[in-house]
C-alpha cells in the first residue's frame, strides 16, 4: 500500500493522478491484478473520466457545482456541506484492472482526484492486489 500526496490549489479542482497510480503499480512489480485507489476524505472524491480534452473534467466540476450549490440551506456548521454532498456523489474509490503491469484503462480514461473544499494537502491510498 502506498499513499499519493496531492496538494490542491483551489476550492474545487480535478487533478489527473493516473501517472502516479501507474508508478505505484510499477513499483509493486504486479503483472496481473487490480488496483484500488481510495480517497480518505469526506470533502473530496476519486473518479474516472476523459483525460483527452481537459474541458470534460472542468465541465463535470461545473455541472456538480450547479447540481449542489455552495450556499444552502444547510445545517452543518462547518459551512462546507456542498463539498460533503459532492464527495458523496463522486464516490471515494475506483478499481482498475492491471495487466502486463499496466493500468487497463480505456483509451480516453484517466483517474482523477476531485477536490471540493480546498486548497488542502490530501492523501490518496493506492493498494495493488495481485491476481492468483
Ligand atoms: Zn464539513
Amino acid at each position: 500500500m502506498e499513499r499519493i500526496e496531492v496538494a490542491t490549489r483551489s476550492r474545487t479542482q480535478a487533478i489527473d493522478i493516473t501517472g502516479q497510480v501507474q508508478e505505484v503499480v510499477s513499483r509493486s512489480a504486479t503483472k496481473s491484478g487490480i488496483v484500488a485507489v481510495f480517497s480518505a476524505h469526506t470533502t473530496a472524491g476519486v473518479t474516472i473520466n476523459e483525460n483527452a480534452d481537459p474541458d470534460v473534467m472542468s465541465d463535470v466540476m461545473e455541472a456538480l457545482a450547479r447540481l449542489v450549490p455552495r450556499s444552502g440551506p444547510y445545517a452543518h456548521v462547518e459551512g462546507n456541506s456542498d463539498a460533503h454532498a459532492k464527495s458523496g456523489l463522486v464516490g471515494h474509490s475506483v478499481l482498475v484492472p492491471v495487466e502486463d503491469g499496466k493500468l487497463e484503462l480505456g483509451t480516453w480514461q484517466g483517474i482523477y482526484f476531485c477536490e471540493f473544499d480546498g486548497p488542502r494537502r490530501r492523501q490518496v491510498v493506492v493498494q495493488v492486489l495481485a491476481a492468483g
